[in-house]
């Protein structure tokens, strides 16, 4: 087993089921074959069914997540950023309205795979899929017809852990869809375990993540809108234009919930309701992908009707690719730079100004927490310690009200004592994004209007 000479290997995985921070990437199951996953019926996010041992423990990314190493094996040789290894940037979008509109962003997932599976060099992708109501498994697709079948993106807790095991199960190449943490879980195993199976990667097509949500929030949501959770056929959290509404399906009704207006969404979509790992996740910006899609929420984006993508390519064969697409008239795209991806995701969420502070609180008072250190690290603006305090005083309360499933309880605390607090998101929101304030005071440099006409 190869380990980086930085890392202590803990002795098991108790501090990350006690933390409730697996994402279920299911690394620890790879290493460690005893172990499968569960759902924790009081956090309800996964957990591995046993505390495993130092195999497992020393592939999890919520113990540890060695960036510099990693990077030397993902991108040998390339130069790292504190936005990771950067090729280019770009806007783009689909030119097929319908691929587009049932997309999350600007349906580049969709065209990208399509393109791959023509390659003969390329035997599948290996992406998350639906299976019944909020169940979804990853699974291997070979058929182009069965792309556009994909979800859009899931938010709430899903196992991940069948890439990996189709990896190593299938020979071939493949195509990986996938969160950032998730990659973290598999190139960590792989390069420790069987780094014979990096050569199968053909590409890595990761999702920008900001945060996913524990079953809490589905059930939250179910109970405001009158709906049993357990009659979910089917779910969807985007589709329809840039943001998206929520659509929960059950045999007797659909119940569509706006996801910027809805109070109720607000509330039961809190981040208090994300899997406490997402508090101190470092890598939104997904280091490890080749190629990196996620919304593009700028000021230049707000009046387009439907979504468009922000794109890192973080190799030349991931920007070949993206050109090819564009030059067959599949997307359209336009020439963006590292600050549309720190202005759409907020300096906040790329640099980690508030994980790495956080981390750095929870450590104090000798919570589980991570050990990782990313690329942003050098630009982190740390969040104020009162701050901090106050999130985790807020956090462990409002965790304690969802273990009792007192949902109720959590929207009138939304309305009364969090409201200012609330208000002044939208505030925020609507100076930055609509009346482009950073823009007006020149703090920052718009896209040109020749750039985004391109755009629907
Ligand atoms: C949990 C989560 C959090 C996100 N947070 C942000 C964010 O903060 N900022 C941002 O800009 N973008 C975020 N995204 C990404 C964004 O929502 C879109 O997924 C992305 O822009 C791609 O859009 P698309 O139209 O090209 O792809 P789509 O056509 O929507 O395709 C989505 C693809 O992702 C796969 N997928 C869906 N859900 C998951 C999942 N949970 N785990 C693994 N694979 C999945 C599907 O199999 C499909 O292949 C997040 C996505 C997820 C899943
Ligand atoms: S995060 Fe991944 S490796 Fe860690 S316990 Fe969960 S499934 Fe296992
Ligand atoms: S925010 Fe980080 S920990 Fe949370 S789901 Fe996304 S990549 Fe994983």
């Amino acid at each position: 087993m190869e380990t980086s000479p930085q890392m202590k290997i803990p002795s098991d995985l108790r501090g990350v089921i006690d933390s409730g921070m697996c994402t279920a990437c299911g690394a620890c199951l790879a290493a460690d074959p005893g172990l499968d996953l569960e759902m924790d019926p009081s956090k309800l996010v996964y957990r591995p069914t046993g505390v495993g041992d130092e195999r497992a423990a020393g592939v999890c990314p919520a113990i540890a997540v060695d960036f510099p190493w990693l990077h030397s094996k993902v991108f040998p040789g390339r130069q790292v950023t504190p936005h990771g290894v950067v090729d280019s940037v770009l806007l783009a979008q689909s030119t097929d309205i319908d691929r587009n509109l049932k997309a999350s962003s600007g349906g580049l997932i969709k065209e990208m795979l399509a393109e791959l599976l023509l390659r003969s060099d390329i035997d599948g992708v290996i992406a998350l899929d639906e299976v019944a109501g909020l169940e979804y498994r990853e699974r291997l697709v070979t058929d182009i017809e069965d792309v556009d079948r994909l979800p859009g993106s899931i938010y709430h807790a899903v196992r991940l852990d069948d890439t990996l095991r189709i990896l190593r199960e299938q020979p071939g190449r493949y195509v990986l869809v996938g969160i950032p943490c998730q990659f973290e879980g598999l190139y960590t195993y792989i390069h420790r375990h069987e780094p014979e199976l990096a050569d199968r990667i053909a590409l890595t097509v990761g999702l920008l993540c900001g945060w996913l949500y524990s079953h809490h929030s589905i059930r939250a949501i179910s109970q405001y809108k009158k709906v049993d959770p357990d009659d979910i056929t089917h779910i969807a959290y985007r589709g329809g234009g840039p943001v998206g509404k929520l659509r929960m399906v059950t045999p007797e009704r659909t119940v569509t919930v706006g996801r910027r207006v809805d109070f109720s969404y607000q509330v039961a979509f809190d981040r208090s309701f994300n899997n406490t790992r997402c508090h101190v996740c470092v890598n939104h910006s997904n280091f490890l992908a080749d190629i990196v899609v996620g919304d593009a929420w700028l000021p230049s984006t707000v009046t387009t009707r439907s979504g468009i993508s922000l794109l890192i390519c973080r190799t030349p064969e991931a920007r070949s690719l993206v050109d090819d697409l564009e030059d067959s008239g599949r997307i359209v795209l336009t020439e963006a730079s590292v600050e549309e991806i720190t202005e759409s995701q907020t300096h906040r969420v790329v640099f980690g100004d508030f994980a790495y502070a956080y981390a750095d609180y929870r450590r104090a008072l000798g919570l589980h927490t991570p050990d990782m250190f990313g690329p942003n690290h050098a630009e982190t603006r740390p969040a104020a310690e009162d701050a901090v305090a106050h999130f985790h005083k807020e956090l462990v309360r409002k965790q304690e009200l969802q273990a009792r499933g007192d949902y109720r309880f959590l929207w009138w605390r939304k309305a009364t004592k969090e409201l200012p607090r609330h208000l002044k998101k939208y505030l925020d929101w609507f100076l930055v994004r609509v009346l482009r304030i950073k823009s007006l005071k020149g703090e920052r440099q718009e896209l040109s209007r020749d750039d985004m006409a391109v755009f629907r």
